[in-house]
Order: C-alpha cells, then sequence, then structure tokens
C-alpha cells in the first residue's frame, strides 16, 4: 500500500480501495484526516514525548474531553495505557481493586486483546490453543447471539435468558469471587453481533444486585462507530468502567484510555502505567479527533449514511440467498454468510473477502479470518455517495461468485 485518503487506499499500482475495516477499525476519520494530520504536525514540532509524571496541554485537554463525552458517571480518566489491551487489563486491576474479588466474566465470542490477560478473557479456542499457560480466573458465557441462540430461543419469547441464566453460572461455575463482568456492546471480532433490546440494561441490573462491576469494552463501538459518540449513550446504560481506543486516534494515532466511575480504584504508576500510554503526540491526534466527531452534524451523518447502508445491503441479502443476516448498528455493520441450509459458511466469507479486492473492496472477515461475517466498517466520514460505491462494489462482487 502506498497512500490513503479518507475512506480511500491507494497500492504502489494506483489502484484504489474502499477500506471497509477502517485499517484495523481504527481509523474513524479515515485515512490522513487534514485536521488529525496538522494537530500531529504541531505537537511534533512542540512536544512528542515527556514522561507521564508531568501534565501537558494536549494530555490535559484529552481527560477533560473524554469526562465530557462519557456517560455522566464516569469521571475518572486514566491514560496510561498502551493500546486496547492493556486498557482492559487495567479495566480489570481497577474493578479487582475496588470489589475486592478476581474472577471476570466475558462472552463466547469476545474479542478483549492478545496479551496474556486478554487472550484468556477473550473467547475462541484458537486464539488459547497454542499457549500452555493462560490466565487463571476467567468464565465465558453465551452471547446475546440471536440469530444462532445458545438456548434455541427467539428475542420476541425468550426473557433474555442469555442474561437471567447468568445468575446460575455465577452461583454453580464461577469460582464465587467475581469482580466483573465485561462486554463489547456489539461484538467487534466475534461476528457484529448486536444484542436484543434490553440485554445490556438487564446486565446492569444483574450486575446491581450481584455488587459485580460492569465494564464495557468500547475498543471498536466507541468514537462514534455506533452513530453515537459511545455504544453506552445509545443503549442509554452507564457501565462502572468504559475503555476506549482505536477510533480515538483518528487516522492512526496510538491512544487509549479507561474511563472509571468515581467509586472504581484508581491505578497507581507501580501497578499499571505504560511508557507510551498518555503519550502527548497521540493526545493531541484524540483531542483533534473528538473535535470532529463531536461536531454538530457529524455523527447524524453516522447515524443516517449507517442505516442507508444497512438498507441497501438488505437489499443484496433478498437477491443473494448465502446471506443469512445483515445486523448493525451506526457504520459498525455485519453481513452473515451462510450455506444453502443458512448455516454459517466460513470459506465462503473467506473467499468473499478475499476477492474483495479485485472490486475495490478491502474486507475483513470475523473471528480472525475463521468466521462466517464479513464486516462493514468504513471510516465515519463515509459520504452517503461513497456508501452507494461501496455497496455497488459489494453487488458486483456477490453477483461475480453466484455466477
Ligand atoms: N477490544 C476490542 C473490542 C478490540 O476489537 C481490540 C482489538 O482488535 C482490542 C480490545 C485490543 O486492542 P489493541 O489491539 O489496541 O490492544
Amino acid at each position: 500500500m502506498d497512500h490513503g485518503e479518507g475512506v480511500y487506499l491507494y497500492d504502489a499500482d494506483g489502484h484504489q480501495y474502499i477500506d471497509c475495516a477502517s485499517g484495523t477499525f481504527n481509523l474513524s476519520l479515515g485515512y490522513s484526516h487534514p485536521e488529525v494530520v496538522k494537530a500531529l504536525r504541531d505537537q511534533v514540532e512542540r512536544l512528542v514525548h515527556v514522561t507521564s509524571t508531568f501534565q501537558t496541554g494536549p494530555v490535559n485537554e484529552l481527560v477533560a474531553r473524554l469526562v465530557e463525552v462519557t456517560p455522566e458517571n464516569l469521571t475518572k480518566v486514566h491514560l496510561k495505557v498502551s493500546g486496547g489491551s492493556t486498557a482492559n487489563e487495567g479495566a480489570v486491576k481497577m474493578a479487582q481493586l475496588a470489589t475486592g474479588r478476581r474472577d471476570v466474566v466475558t462472552l463466547f465470542r469476545s474479542h478483549h486483546g492478545q496479551t496474556m490477560m486478554t487472550t484468556t478473557m477473550s473467547g475462541e479456542s484458537f486464539r488459547k490453543a497454542p499457549f500452555p499457560h493462560l490466565m487463571p480466573g476467567v468464565l465465558h458465557v453465551p452471547d446475546p447471539y440471536c440469530l444462532r441462540c445458545f438456548y434455541r430461543q427467539t428475542p420476541d419469547s425468550c426473557g433474555l435468558l442469555c442474561v437471567e441464566r447468568l445468575h446460575d453460572f455465577l452461583d454453580h461455575a464461577s469460582s464465587g469471587s467475581v469482580a466483573c463482568v465485561v462486554v463489547e456492546p456489539v461484538s467487534g471480532s466475534g461476528g457484529n453481533i448486536v444484542p436484543p433490546d434490553g440485554y445490556l440494561a438487564a446486565l446492569r441490573a444483574l450486575c446491581d444486585e450481584r455488587g459485580i462491576a460492569l465494564i464495557f469494552d468500547e475498543i471498536q463501538t466507541g468514537i462514534g462507530r455506533v452513530g453515537r459518540m459511545f455504544a453506552a449513550e445509545h443503549y442509554g446504560v452507564r457501565p462502572d468502567i468504559l475503555t476506549t481506543g482505536k477510533g480515538l486516534g483518528g487516522s492512526g494515532a496510538q491512544v487509549a484510555a479507561i474511563v472509571a466511575d468515581e467509586r472504581m480504584s484508581g491505578l497507581d504508576a507501580d501497578h499499571h502505567s505504560f511508557t507510551y500510554g498518555g503519550n502527548t503526540l497521540a493526545a493531541a491526534a484524540a483531542v483533534a479527533t473528538l473535535d470532529v466527531i463531536a461536531r454538530p452534524g457529524f455523527l447524524e451523518n453516522v447515524r443516517d449514511v449507517g442505516a442507508y447502508v444497512l438498507t441497501r445491503l438488505r437489499e443484496l441479502a433478498a437477491a443473494h440467498p448465502h446471506i443469512v443476516d445483515v445486523r448493525g448498528l451506526g457504520l459498525m455493520i455485519g453481513i452473515e454468510i451462510g450455506d444453502a441450509d443458512g448455516r454459517p459458511h466460513s470459506e465462503r466469507a473467506q473467499a468473499l473477502a478475499k476477492r474483495g479486492m479485485e472490486h475495490g473492496l478491502i474486507l475483513r472477515t470475523s473471528r480472525y479470518g475463521r468466521g462466517n461475517v464479513i464486516k462493514i466498517r468504513p471510516p465515519l466520514v463515509l459520504t452517503r455517495a461513497e456508501a452507494d460505491l461501496l455497496c455497488d462494489r459489494l453487488d458486483a462482487l456477490f453477483t461475480a461468485d453466484a455466477a
């Protein structure tokens, strides 16, 4: 690859691609957004890095802005993390310190990072198979995956069994020392699973009842991806701790944060701080990113264009029988590929993603290329015209595949 601009990436031969994966789902403002580039340029000349013992303008500004844009109860910001994985680990440590308990509950298809702890926390056996020593203390429970419900229910009549049954897991299958439940409000790697109405609120109520901290991993869903600054806002549910990363860097700056309720314990430098955490340069990019995303009309556009893409993809699904489901929120959309009987067809999803490049599309599939869901998560600056081009190219890809 050679260069990028907005939603487009160009290779060294001049071929143009729409990046439906926004880099690594982190380019919320697309390639080389001019305001992020300017913030980086200005900051490079002033101060690239200083030990996080000191305060700086960009870091202080970012802390204030994060408190402003996250749910009202979240007022404590920890920036000394090097990315999403270490943000999630820090969130767990905060919950452990606050509750005096140890263990973590996560979902089957979750992805929370690739450090040893977050590899353990993430669902999916394939991630763990090669490693002899994972961390103790994680309990995995079924996801709110209505299309293939673990409990063989349907959302209209299930009574949210996937939350209800957590009491059984906690009472009979956990260590009895559960500090927190960690969830991605919409699953990123796991297949763009959008929970049914009321799921996160019910989870909140269960955590309250049992004195367990609720952590939202918004590394993918945050910073406008679902059409609101955070999915917590969309669902009207306040977590005790929220982690953010990826899109916070706008056009690729390395920045992440933990934002927590005052009741959660802070983290001292000797408990959770990383050399490149709270980096001045990255903080400047993050502030510029939040400026753009919080601007009037920006998130409305994400919601409008996202709804438009969903509609067009549902039309595509009607014409292509191997698309068994299209689901999403904002510009976090998944196309689920199945066989003639509707069973997951991962090989076909991989083949389609690979052929995407012939049609000017960069596509990634769920579960690190093992899953059957094609992820449509372009930069949030996508215009209606670019959305049409994206959907036209997908149509051409599915039509060629059917031929
Ligand atoms: N959480 C979620 C939901 C993610 O999608 C990812 C990365 O893909 C992470 C955490 C880990 O973030 P990082 O790769 O920055 O450590």
